[in-house]
């Protein structure tokens, strides 16, 4: 995208008074466009706007040279850039075949951004271990099971729940370390969900609220929903307003089901393999309970050595006991 487009798309969006704008590059590699991303940055920098913003972009780190980590120090308040790392060197170098990355600038420029690991099918016998190594680095790390069109094998999915075992352990033995997010629950909101049923929101916004933008200015609800990955009938039906006039994003499979209010999905993953954008896969459905059920060993290994419960983590107890008897049910 020229910088002239760029700042035609950015102008109208940051003179609204409004709330705060989040301006996030995408392509491909960020830093591939670091020669339109510098001076627009500094524009924004040196504009007068009417809100807040925060400018974001991601980034496999192979393109950093001296020159930019300066600039990008500079400018670490302004733009973050969150590193997407595979977790241990070999997984890294397996994956994306190239292992030469500088971790601690970008741990030491944005501690509070975590790494984001991709897990498929192929490394997640090393997710556990990857997520450990970069712990002990210092960084924050968000693992996420990507959206794919195969299902997931039964025998993947249990090698998942061990991996996450491991760090269940591994993080009852280390409190003050950050949690990943698949240890991120709300255990009494899950029990208090059990035979209620719960909307389903659309959480990432995707054409509402959120939008991207072409080289040429043309706006779509995200970056899989665009040109980029659709084409023929199934990008008109885009074009023609099918994110922004649907108003029940529900799936009828998870009516009864209690993590249905944090359980993620991707519309446009679903509308590219299912032809459907409510209509979630099953691989993410039983990497969600996976999760929970982690978690719940997770509490229950942490809670169970302690002598006295504090009223929080005795409701706590009794939502695990609820939570319980409904996966048992259920898996
Ligand atoms: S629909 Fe999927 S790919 Fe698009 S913004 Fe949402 S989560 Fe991301
Ligand atoms: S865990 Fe499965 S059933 Fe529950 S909301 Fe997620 S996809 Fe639906």
């Amino acid at each position: 995208m020229s910088l002239d487009m760029a700042q035609s798309i950015l102008e109208p969006f940051l003179l609204k008074p409004e709330g705060r704008l989040d301006i996030t590059f995408m392509g491909g590699e960020t830093l591939l466009a670091f020669g339109v991303i510098k001076p627009l940055v500094e524009w924004i920098k040196a504009g007068s706007w009417n809100r807040h913003y925060r400018i974001f972009g991601s980034t496999n780190g192979t393109l950093l040279t001296p020159a930019i980590k300066e600039w990008l120090e500079l400018n670490k308040d302004t733009i973050t850039l969150g590193l997407s790392y595979d977790g241990l060197p070999y997984s890294q170098m397996h994956n994306r075949g190239n292992d030469d990355i500088d971790l601690d600038f970008f741990i030491k420029t944005w501690p509070n951004q975590p790494i984001q690991m991709t897990i498929n099918t192929e490394s997640v016998d090393r997710m556990a271990d990857g997520v450990i190594y970069l712990l002990e680095k210092g960084a924050q790390v968000h693992p996420n099971v990507a959206f794919e069109q195969d299902e997931w094998s039964d025998e993947r999915i249990n090698e998942y729940g061990s991996q996450l075992y491991k760090l269940a352990l591994y993080f009852n033995s280390h409190p003050n370390l950050p949690p990943i997010t698949q240890f991120i629950h709300n255990l009494n909101e899950y029990a208090n969900s059990i035979d209620t049923k719960k909307p389903q929101y659309e959480i990432c916004g995707a054409g509402n609220g959120f939008q991207v933008f072409d080289l040429d200015g043309q706006s779509y609800p995200c970056h899989i929903l665009s040109p980029l990955v659709l084409e023929g009938d199934k990008l008109l039906r885009v074009k023609e307003g099918l994110v922004t006039q649907t108003e029940d994003f529900s799936d009828s499979d998870c009516d009864e089901c209690p993590f249905a209010l944090s359980c993620p999905t991707c519309i446009a993953c679903n509308y590219l393999y299912r032809d459907c954008l409510q209509k979630r896969d099953k691989t993410h459905c039983k990497i969600m309970k996976t999760e929970v059920f982690a978690y719940i060993k997770k509490e229950t290994m942490r809670l169970i050595d302690k002598e006295v419960l504090t009223s929080e983590e005795a409701t706590r107890v009794d939502s695990i006991r609820k939570i319980v008897e409904f996966i048992n049910y259920e898996i």
